[in-house]
């Protein structure tokens, strides 16, 4: 569609112009599905976002196109969904040799959600193997190349998500976020990536990963977009018990203004940050002062445990939820000569080498003699970083930080070296940890090789509180606030 795609650029296309641009009717779905399947089949060789586009994008277009006009700001949308997540009759593998060829028997709740509000699917993302990296390397299935600069990665473990809104080949995206994997990815790509609050968004047909970190999340242009997806997905779900009920993250006239954004410095010293990040967050902060609130130092004393507190409890959860896989129920098999052997051959071929590193680690914290040891500890240091953030948020109203500490590296640079690839998750975690959402938006570039690298701003709110990020997220971006 090339009359469409001089009429309408995919570049700054949002989900609320295209809204409007349906409901006018200057396009219709076909038409923007299109613009996107043409661009896929243009750039998708080089950057690898896709495992697969679907082969029945136009039929969804056209079952779309009925809902347009209803007041539905979805219809028509198209949308890709990361590899862990079920749309049923379709593959999802989670980007694991364990799951080849695993037809998907139902479909996530979100997923169902946006599908009723008239989403189209365009297809499926690449990622890490059950979700667990922060570089999209750790795929079964090649790596995903960063459209800013194709030597490096787009992030992870979302990185196909990310490149796709990044590279306009999806107008918006669903990605997971266990530690980090949507607002690292986003980061390194230069757009939004909304993590919510723990619950808020249903876990039915999502492969589990860490089952208490886990929650679905918004890949997108801009925040009101994000907003957009998270109220069309957000609510209580007779499929997962911990989602909680909402009227949630929406502003109520009860609600105090935002007022103080809180920094915690004593955090931000360390070695390992790139100078650039940092010169790009001390603008960050410059601007909210501009934008006229109020900057404030704040202790979160346990902050600093975050990232070995979460590498134990996340892999003892990633030990258990992974036991299912074991050859027989799903995917990939390899026949022994017994039973044992049977699961000994499909789970070592099956699972690639982060996934049996993680599932090792687990078991050994989770054993009789190391239980008490590393899972309960972590669990105690848990609660009080679930303090630590309680009393902050007496005091502000947010905490902002850098999302990463550096703009994304070379493909390969990392790979053999899990604990620097760890490091990568040190802003993200501990909002997994305390269940509080957090939003990365697009906050300076670096320049690098006369490539422009993205920097994100990573914003942290209240539970429950999602519409403060989304108020700071669109003043900070300069989005009209309703
Ligand atoms: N990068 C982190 C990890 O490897 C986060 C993963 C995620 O959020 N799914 O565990």
């Amino acid at each position: 569609m090339a009359a469409l795609n001089n009429m309408i650029d995919l570049k700054t296309l949002t989900i609320q112009k295209a809204h409007e641009a349906l409901v006018r009717g200057d396009f219709t779905v076909r038409d923007l599905c299109q613009a996107y399947l043409d661009e896929i089949k243009k750039r998708d060789s080089d950057i690898h976002a896709y495992l697969e586009v679907y082969d029945d994008v136009m039929k969804q277009a056209d079952e779309a196109q009925k809902k347009v006009g209803k007041g539905n700001p979805l219809a028509g949308i198209p949308i890709a969904i990361k590899d862990n997540m079920l749309l049923e009759g379709k593959i999802a593998t989670s980007a694991s040799k364990i799951l080849t060829g695993y037809v998907a028997p139902y479909t996530a709740t979100a997923i169902k959600k946006l599908r009723d509000a008239g989403a189209v699917f365009i297809g499926r993302t690449n990622m890490d193997e059950f979700a667990m990296g922060s570089s999209t390397e750790n795929s079964a299935y090649g790596v995903t190349k960063n459209p800013h600069d194709l030597s490096r990665v787009a992030g992870g473990s979302s990185g196909g998500s990310a490149a796709a809104v990044a590279a306009n080949l999806a107008l918006a995206s669903l990605g997971s976020d266990t530690g980090g994997s949507i607002r690292q990815p986003a980061s390194h790509c230069g757009i939004v990536g909304l993590k919510p609050t723990y619950g808020s968004i249903s876990r039915h047909g999502l492969m589990a990963m860490g089952s208490s970190l886990d929650i679905i999340g918004p890949f997108t242009k801009s925040v009101s977009d994000a907003e957009i997806l998270f109220n069309a997905m957000k609510g209580k779900d007779r499929y997962d018990s911990t989602t909680i009920d909402t009227e949630h993250g929406t502003q109520t006239t009860e609600h105090r203004k935002v007022k103080v954004i809180g920094v915690p410095r004593h955090f931000l010293k360390g070695e390992g940050i790139d100078a650039d990040v940092m010169k790009a967050f001390e603008a960050s902060v410059q601007k909210f002062k501009d934008l006229g609130y109020e900057i404030k130092d704040i202790e979160l004393p346990n902050i600093e445990y975050s990232l070995a507190v979460y590498y134990v409890i996340m892999p003892a959860e990633v030990s258990t939820n992974l036991s299912r896989f074991d050859g027989v129920k799903y995917g990939y098999h390899k026949e022994g000569k017994d039973l044992l052997e049977d699961y000994m051959l499909s789970r070592g071929e099956g699972f690639g080498a982060e996934a049996r590193r993680r599932i090792m680690l687990g078991s050994y914290v989770l054993s009789s003699g190391y239980y008490d040891a590393y899972y309960n500890k972590a669990n105690a240091v848990r609660e009080l970083l679930k303090n630590d953030f309680e009393k902050a948020f007496g005091k502000v109203d947010a905490i902002i930080t850098p999302t990463s500490p550096a703009p994304a590296f070379k493909i390969g640079e990392k790979v053999s070296d899990p604990v620097a690839m760890y490091l990568e998750d040190i802003f993200t975690v501990t909002a997994n940890l305390v269940g509080n959402p957090a939003i990365s938006i697009p906050a300076g570039e670096k320049e690098i090789g006369g490539k422009k690298l993205p920097i994100g701003l990573q914003i942290l709110s209240n539970h429950g509180r999602e519409d403060v990020l989304f108020d700071l997220g669109k003043k900070f971006l300069g989005e009209k606030v309703k």
